[in-house]
């Protein structure tokens, strides 16, 4: 697991990643993955995985 630059989906959700191994993160489409935080909130999984140490 690592912490990688912020990404996001260009779909309309409201959350930007910061994991490698975040399972949300990882089902955005290579079309669709774009980098920044894209005026969203963290993830709340990415957050775990920070908090726990796991990113
Ligand atoms: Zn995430």
């Amino acid at each position: 697991m690592a912490k990688v630059n912020p990404y996001h989906t260009k779909k309309s959700t409201e959350v930007y990643h910061v994991c490698k191994g975040c399972t949300v993160g990882n089902n955005i489409e290579s079309e669709n993955h774009t980098g920044g935080k894209g005026r969203k909130r963290l993830c709340s999984i990415c957050e775990q995985l920070v908090r726990e140490r796991k990113c």
